[in-house]
């Protein structure tokens, strides 16, 4: 392993002789991207932040102890070993020069640049804190394999210490859980918050009744899963209440501490509730690729930092370079993983029929398959075209599409055995949290920015010089 920065060659030079085909991220756009180029006479890079493609609707079942990070993050290189056209390599992108079509990655302090003769850039979008970033230290938000694992052992470790706890006023505190964000990601966590204080845990401690744990789930907003429509919202309400989800709406966050959360209300009122553990599931903002490739390109970048597409989901002036998924613009169309599937498969569509020399294909369409939400077990919401279904079919409807989306057989198989565990019984098979796991990020925040950029190079203006984590190997 190097110790300096040292710019290698991307790829052996035989692949020079193809044309060179560069993917950004290794989700749910850049992934199915390379799928479909699968039969193309292209050579392919596939340049990932972390080593594993990840399933993010499942992510909050892995916090919540029902599935392991396996289940839902395979490795990108297993995925794609057996298609040859690919190269698949761990490393941050922290710069795309689209004049002189070059990638650069960065990992370890080692830079690499990759040439490209088309370009797919899916990096997606991470935690929005609306300018209130110092809330991310108290309120981990729920967008990687970290965030659920540390909030795993955040949601767990507060129900030792309430068992440990003398202090009525302090049990109260570690059992009060809030989730900020009544969107899918919120409504499906906080439900499952409920399941396992009042189903999972209530036989396991002595001290403490689990089944008293109050999670409230609140959001600035007047409804309940916005995106579903009034009624789907309202029933979604209803079943929360149900489970015993305290739902607070109007509810403005203006800080959070170790101890707990200041809410303003619509009406004007300050309040306080008092939490040990709070989930940020509120706003997303999209990768700061998007606003280099909107300064080099002229397309306009949102407030989410996503940049405005061409109807064939290029950038203006550059048909050569590909924006998929929740890091474009356009139409209004949702940060959901349809879109990102559907756009990564188009631009690959449009790659194979350049260099078939055919006509581009007219502009993306695309096909809204619906949505949903898991409430709990049994019950889920599902917003289908003109269909609206709640209750146990929709949660059904919900099992079946998970399961299909979910990478790889021996996964799947896997995923159908702890959901038995967890929903005909009461179990969860995923408890452990370890200390890495809970004080892992804050640690390394503390290390402080050279030591954060030192591990991936991170997105700056100057490339890291040499390996500041001092380490001699990965
Ligand atoms: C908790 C949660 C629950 C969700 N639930 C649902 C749901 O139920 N249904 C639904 O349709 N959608 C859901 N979504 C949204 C859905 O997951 C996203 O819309 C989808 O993942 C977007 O795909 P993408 O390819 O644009 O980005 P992602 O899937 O996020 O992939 C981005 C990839 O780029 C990589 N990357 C980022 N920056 C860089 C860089 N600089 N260099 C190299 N690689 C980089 C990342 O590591 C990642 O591999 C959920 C999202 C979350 C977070």
């Amino acid at each position: 392993m190097t110790t300096s920065a040292e710019r290698v060659p991307a790829a052996p030079a035989a692949y020079a002789r193809r044309p060179r085909v560069v993917i950004v991220g290794s989700g749910f756009g850049g992934l199915f991207a390379a799928q479909r180029l699968r039969k193309a006479d292209v050579d392919i890079t596939l340049i990932g932040k972390t080593s594993h493609h990840l399933f993010q609707p499942l992510l909050y079942q892995v916090a919540t102890g029902i599935l392991s990070e396996g289940e839902i993050a395979p490795a990108t290189r297993e995925i794609l070993r057996r298609q040859e056209n690919v190269r698949v390599l761990m490393g941050e992108v922290t710069d795309i020069d689209l004049a002189a079509r070059t990638v650069t990655s960065t990992i370890l302090g080692r830079t690499t640049v990759h040439p490209y003769d088309e370009l797919i850039v899916a990096a997606g979008a991470g935690q929005s804190y609306f300018g209130n970033d110092r809330f991310a230290e108290f309120a981990p938000g729920m967008k990687s394999v970290d965030d659920a694992l540390e909030l795993r052992g955040r949601i767990f470790g507060a129900f030792e210490l309430a068992e440990l706890a003398t202090d009525q006023a302090e049990i109260d505190r570690l059992m009060t859980f809030v989730v900020v964000g009544a969107g899918p990601t919120g409504v499906e966590m906080a439900g499952q918050i409920a399941e396992l204080a009042h189903r999972t845990l209530k036989r396991d401690f002595r001290s403490i009744d689990p089944r008293t744990a109050r999670i409230v789930l609140l959001d600035a907003a007047p409804y309940v899963l916005p995106s579903f429509g009034e009624r789907l919202g309202g029933r979604a309400r209803r079943q929360l209440n149900d489970i015993g989800v305290e739902v607070q709406l109007g509810a403005m966050v203006t800080d959070v501490d170790a101890d707990g959360l200041d809410i303003k209300d619509a009406d004007g009122q300050v309040r306080r509730i008092n939490a040990a553990t709070k989930i940020w599931a509120a706003g997303v903002q999209a990768s700061p690729l998007g606003r280099m490739l909107g300064e080099q390109s002229g397309a306009e970048v949102d407030r989410a930092g996503r940049v405005s597409v061409l109807p064939d989901l290029t950038l203006p002036g550059h048909p050569e370079v590909h924006v998929v998924g929740d890091m474009m613009s356009l139409d209004k169309l949702p940060g959901v993983a349809q879109v990102a599937i559907q756009g990564g498969r188009y631009a690959a569509d449009q790659i194979i029929r350049r260099l078939a020399g055919k006509e581009p294909k007219g502009p993306f369409h695309y096909f809204d398959k619906g949505s949903m939400a898991t409430i709990s077990r049994f019950s889920a919401v599902a917003d289908i075209g003109k269909f609206k279904f709640s209750g146990f079919i929709a949660w059904v409807m919900w099992l079946v599409v998970h399961l299909f989306y979910i990478v790889g057989f021996k996964s799947r198989i896997t995923t159908v055995l702890h959901w038995a565990v967890s929903f005909l019984g009461r179990g969860r098979s995923q408890r452990v949290a370890t200390q890495q796991q809970v004080f892992g990020r804050l640690a390394l925040e503390n290390a402080g920015p050279d030591f954060e950029a030192s591990k991936t190079g991170g997105l700056q203006d100057q490339p890291v010089q040499g390996d500041l984590t001092g380490r001699e190997s990965a």
